[in-house]
C-alpha cells in the first residue's frame, strides 16, 4: 500500500509528527520514504510493507497528511500504474521533462565513429531545434570481430560537441556497470557539458545484475529496451528492478519482437503496445523504428517504414522516438542500413508532428466523451 501525502508537505508540522508516531507504532507494517521530485512539485510517498491487505484504504486515507491511497498489486510495485489515474509519470532531467504526456525525438548515430558525423548530427539537430539525441559508445554485437563502438575514449569530445550544439539528454547504451563510472568521469570532466540517459539494450532486459548497478545510481535516467524474446510482463518485472534499487526515472522503449512474423521487418514492430504499458505503468514509452524495421524500403506512396511505424507509435502516444540517423548510412559501422539520411530530418521531424498532432486530437476527442 502506498499513501501518497498532500504536496510540499511541512515536516516540522505537527499533523506530520503525528502520522509518523501512528507508523512507527504499527506492528503490522514497516515502511519506506520516498521522495518524488516532479516538474512542479514535491510529493512524499510511504510504502507500507507487511500485513496491508488488513488496512482499509478509507481509514488510512484518514490519517494527517495523507491525500491518497494506492493499494499496490503484486506486480511493478514502484512503476506499476495500479489502476490510480493521477500519479506522477515521469521526470525531469538536465533541464528536459520527459512524462506520459509529451513527446521527444531523440535521433542520432547508432554508433559514434568519428568527430565530423558527430558534430554533423549535433548541427542539425540544433538547426531543426532539438535538444536530444542517441550516441553508442558501447556496442553489444552478435559477432565478436564487429566492430564493438569507439568506448570511453569517444567520451569527451562526443561530450564537448554535444554542449556545443546544446543537446541536453544523449541516450546511450551501457552493457556494464564500469560504463556508467567512464560517463560520469567523462561529463564531469567536460563540466557537464551535456546530460546521459542509459540505455539498456534489448540483449541485457534480463542482466538483472547490470540493472540493479544502474538502478543503485539516480544521477542518470534509464531508457530500458523491452526484451526481443521475452513477454511483456517479464520486461516490465525486469524493468522494475531498476525502481527497486533506488531509480525510477525509467522510460520503457518497445524495439519490436524478433520473430519470423515481422520479416521482411527486423523485428515484428510492437508499438500498439504503447497505451498498454501507459496503462500498466507510470514509465514514459519510447518507440525504436529503426531496430524494429531495420531496411530503409518505402512503400508505393514514398514513405519510408521507419517513418510509417514512428508514425503508428506517435499516433499511439508515444513519448519519444529513438531514431538512428547517419551523414552517409553507406559508412557506418553499424547499422547503416536502417539509417536516416540528414537530409530527411526535416522531413521526419514533420511527419512526426503531424502523428502526433492526429494524437491529441484522438486524446481530446476521447476526453470529449467522458
Ligand atoms: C541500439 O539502440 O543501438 C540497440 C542496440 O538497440 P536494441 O538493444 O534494441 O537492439
Ligand atoms: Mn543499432
Amino acid at each position: 500500500m502506498i499513501l501518497i501525502l498532500e504536496p510540499n508537505v511541512d515536516r516540522s508540522s505537527e499533523p506530520y509528527h503525528q502520522l509518523l508516531a501512528y507508523l512507527n507504532d504499527s506492528n503490522q507494517f514497516t515502511y519506506s520514504m520516498h521522495e518524488v521530485q516532479g516538474a512542479v512539485q514535491h510529493l512524499t510517498e510511504i510504502y507500507l510493507l507487511g500485513n496491508t491487505a488488513a488496512l482499509s484504504v478509507e481509514q488510512m486515507k484518514s490519517l494527517p497528511c495523507v491525500d491518497r491511497v494506492v493499494r499496490i498489486q503484486e506486480s511493478y510495485r514502484i512503476l506499476g500504474r495500479h489502476g490510480e489515474e493521477n500519479r506522477q509519470n515521469g521526470f525531469t532531467y538536465n533541464g528536459v521533462t520527459i512524462d506520459q504526456s509529451n513527446l521527444h525525438v531523440f535521433a542520432g548515430l547508432c554508433a559514434v565513429d568519428n568527430a565530423e558525423h558527430v558534430e554533423i548530427m549535433f548541427s542539425a539537430l540544433k538547426d531543426h531545434g532539438q535538444v536530444t539525441s542517441r550516441m553508442g559508445a558501447y556496442k553489444p554485437r552478435s559477432n565478436p570481430y564487429s566492430f564493438q563502438g569507439h568506448g570511453a575514449s569517444c567520451l569527451p569530445w562526443v561530450f564537448d560537441l554535444a554542449g556545443k550544439y546544446g543537446i541536453k539528454i544523449i541516450a546511450m547504451e551501457v552493457t556494464h556497470e564500469s560504463h556508467v563510472e567512464e560517463i560520469d568521469a567523462a561529463l564531469r570532466a567536460t563540466g557537464r557539458a551535456t546530460g546521459v540517459m542509459l540505455q539498456i539494450g534489448t540483449r541485457n532486459t534480463q542482466n538483472f545484475e547490470l540493472l540493479k548497478s544502474v538502478g543503485r545510481q539516480q544521477e542518470y535516467p534509464v531508457l530500458f529496451k523491452r526484451g526481443f524474446g521475452i513477454t511483456l510482463n517479464e520486461s516490465l518485472n525486469a524493468a522494475e528492478y531498476l525502481a527497486s534499487e533506488g531509480n525510477p526515472n525509467v522510460v520503457f522503449a518497445l524495439r519490436g519482437m524478433k520473430n519470423q512474423g515481422g520479416d521482411p521487418h527486423r523485428n515484428m514492430v510492437d508499438f500498439s503496445h504503447v497505451p498498454v504499458v501507459k496503462r500498466l505503468t507510470r514509465m514514459p514509452v519510447c518507440v525504436d523504428p529503426s531496430h524494429s524495421v531495420g531496411t530503409r524500403d518505402h512503400s508505393p506512396d514514398g514513405i519510408l517504414d521507419v517513418f510509417h511505424a514512428t508514425a503508428q507509435g506517435v499516433i499511439s502516444g508515444a513519448n519519444m522516438v529513438l531514431v538512428d540517423f547517419h551523414p552517409v548510412p553507406s559508412k557506418a559501422l553499424v547499422d547503416g542500413p536502417q539509417a536516416l539520411r540528414m537530409d530527411e530530418l526535416p522531413w521526419f521531424l514533420e511527419d512526426v508532428a503531424i502523428a502526433r498532432a492526429a494524437y491529441e486530437k484522438r486524446a481530446a476527442l476521447a476526453s470529449s466523451r467522458s
